[in-house]
């Protein structure tokens, strides 16, 4: 009788764990048709943002690039990319007709407690790196044009110049905000002996869209997905409502969207991202990040693992090792797959040493890669809405229309630069996005669009603009 007993209980057990699954699954469900509403949702923010500061969640922030590479460049520069997890040192050598003709790109970690300190102590680090790196490189200190890639939102005064208006990805250095992140920068450079100063401030998907410009023209958007999420892309100026009067050469500017603070009733909202939110230092903002970049994914995961444990015991009694927050890190939900072998022993591997989680069954193995799925599916697929929201701006998703109310127009083939670790690092991640991108777009359409992988164009693309925005101006939009 006992045994019976137990059987039933366990099976109860299981039940509740599976119940919580299709609840979370259906929470998280990403039809054509629900991806269509956050499509125009887009849309409609994006035209917000640029009718008025304060007019959406969508910042449309000004970029004052107003010239992309486009091959003729020439020359030595430097570039700083600090971006989410950490930084880099560039320096890149080209020649005319889109030649690198060499790259030398230091990596560098960003200790931890620099993050969250004071803005001095982090620039400080941040010149004597840059000063040791001219150092190896070049011996002596000739004046070079530098680009810094600051992969927050800035409000920019100028192609140089800008304010953070605030952080995002974890980072928490108080007194940093309202500041001219360049001329600190600058400041910081000069205390170290450095006779270098910003030429062009550039946040990290403006850099990548500059570098996509530089092999191909018809480039006109970059996305990045990795510890965060952002866009940008190339819009005229006199559809910038909020700055009447803006004049470039080119008539068109790069707009850097902040698209990870974009927000929409149609996005697909559980409990476990309302946890989230509730856990992260930027509480009810970045909201579309917080569903797709990397340092929250895991996160997801494991608040879905964590709530299983707590009304089931399909976990065991390992209800208290889940309830530690970011221990599931997205390299390890990435790893969590089905097509790791029959048994599933990569991932029972990882639930052991990693969530302390004694000898999960087959069985609740499956569950947890079904979790990681789900988040790793609505991550992708709602990137893939974003893209087309901002295709179906500048009329090139092929609905005929473009949302200017111009003239019906055959397709034309588009570029979009795309960087950052989970669309380059984790295959699946992107199968779910190009995948979506095709049911959005229709097949015929979905053919004129190219996702482009750029490598480190978030730092090379900033020595470009450093490049194109010193002296002698070239470049075009
Ligand atoms: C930042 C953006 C950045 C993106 C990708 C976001 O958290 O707000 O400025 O482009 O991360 O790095
Ligand atoms: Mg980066």
């Amino acid at each position: 009788a006992a045994l019976v007993a137990r059987r039933a209980s366990a099976r109860a057990h299981w039940r509740r764990a599976v119940a919580l699954l299709r609840e979370f699954e259906e929470g998280c469900a990403t039809p054509p048709a629900r991806l269509r509403q956050v499509v125009d949702a887009m849309v409609v923010e994006m035209h917000a943002g640029l009718a008025s500061d304060g007019g959406s969640k969508l910042k449309m922030l000004l970029t004052f690039v107003d010239a992309l590479p486009n091959g003729n460049e020439e020359g030595i520069y430097y570039a700083i990319d600090l971006g989410g997890t950490n930084f880099r040192l560039l320096r890149v050598e080209v020649g005319a007709g889109s030649v690198v003709i060499g790259r030398k790109v230091e990596h560098q970690p960003i200790p931890e407690e620099l993050t969250k300190g004071t803005l001095e102590e982090l620039l400080n680090y941040i010149a004597l790196a840059l000063k040791n790196f001219v150092e190896r490189e070049d011996g002596k200190d000739e004046r070079r044009a530098l680009g810094f890639t600051f992969s927050f939102p800035v409000r920019q005064t100028s192609v140089s110049s800008g304010s953070l208006i605030r952080w995002t990805k974890g980072f928490s250095i108080e007194d940093a905000v309202g500041k001219d992140v360049a001329q600190c920068l600058n400041e910081a450079l000069a205390r170290n002996g450095l006779d270098m100063s910003v030429t062009a401030l550039v946040n990290d998907t403006v850099g990548t869209l500059a570098l996509g410009h530089y092999y191909d023209e018809d480039t006109v958007a970059a996305v990045i997905i990795g510890a965060g999420t952002n866009a940008c892309y190339i819009e005229r100026t006199d559809a910038i409502i909020k700055c009447q009067g803006l004049l470039t050469n080119s008539g068109g500017m790069v707009v850097n969207m902040e698209w990870g603070n974009f927000w929409s009733s149609h996005l697909p909202r559980t409990p476990y991202d309302i946890s989230l939110d509730d856990e992260t230092q930027n509480r009810n903002d970045q909201g579309f990040e917080k569903m797709i970049s990397g340092i929250y994914l895991g996160e997801v995961a494991r608040l879905v693992l964590h709530r299983m444990a707590l009304e089931s015991d399909v976990f065991g009694d390992a209800a208290d090792s889940l309830s530690a927050p970011f221990t599931l890190s997205t390299p390890l939900l990435a790893a969590i797959r089905e097509d790791d072998s029959p048994d599933l022993s990569e991932v029972r591997r990882i639930l052991q040493e990693h969530l302390r989680i004694p000898d999960p069954p087959l069985k609740t193995r499956r569950l947890v890669v079904k979790v990681c799925d789900i988040v790793t599916r609505r991550a992708a697929r709602l990137a893939a809405a974003g893209i087309v929201g901002i295709l179906k701006k500048l009329g090139r998703d092929g609905s005929g229309v473009a949302s200017t109310g111009k003239t019906r127009s055959q397709p034309r083939r588009t570029v979009v630069a795309i960087e950052g670790g989970m669309y380059q690092g984790y295959p699946v991640f992107r199968e779910y996005l190009d995948e979506a991108l095709v049911e959005i777009l229709g097949e015929e359409v979905a053919r004129t669009v190219t996702l482009r992988v750029t490598e480190d164009g978030s730092g090379i693309g900033a020595a470009l603009l450093a490049a194109v925005h010193s002296s002698n101006r070239q470049g075009s939009i």
